[in-house]
């Protein structure tokens, strides 16, 4: 099934100047960019996004640390896209990774790793309204 999911360079990475691999990354493994914006979050949108994380310890740091610079935010389209892109971009901590994945080449550790991905349709779903409107994403033939 074709499917659509929402990916994040996040600040790190857009800050390291790998935002160009990563996109050629998403390329060569066959994703479609169907929508795609830089923009800067403030940290009451950065709480919004990560809503669901409100009762993690590590929900302020995270907040925070998504909004400290500008990210670039993408939908990909493909077949079984929410589950190839979370292979792809690796194990929330780059130290825990497979070899060639995302993470492991551009993350720091468990906070600062490079990328967010949604884990599922219904975060998929939410994702992508949160950012992006109907008229702002490509349609296929
Ligand atoms: P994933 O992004 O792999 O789906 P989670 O949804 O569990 O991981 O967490 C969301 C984000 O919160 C992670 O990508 C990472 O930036 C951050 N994070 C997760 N766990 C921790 C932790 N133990 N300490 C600090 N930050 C964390
Ligand atoms: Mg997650």
């Amino acid at each position: 099934m074709v499917e659509r999911t929402l990916s994040i360079i996040k600040p790190d990475c857009v800050a390291a100047k790998n935002s160009g691999k990563v996109i050629s990354m998403l390329e060569k493994n066959g994703f479609d960019i169907v929508a795609m914006k830089k923009v800067w979050l403030t940290k009451q949108q950065a709480e919004k996004f990560y809503i669901v994380h409100k009762e993690r310890p590590f929900y302020d740091s995270l907040t925070t640390f998504m909004s400290e610079g500008p990210i670039i935010v993408m939908v990909l389209e493909k077949e079984n896209a929410i589950e190839d892109y979370r292979k792809l971009m690796g194990a929330t901590n780059p130290q825990e990774a497979s070899d060639g994945t995302i993470r492991k080449l551009f993350g720091s550790n468990i906070e600062r790793n490079a990328v967010h991905g949604s884990d599922s349709k219904e975060s998929a779903d939410y994702e992508i309204n949160f950012f992006f409107n109907e008229l702002e994403i490509v349609k296929g033939e």
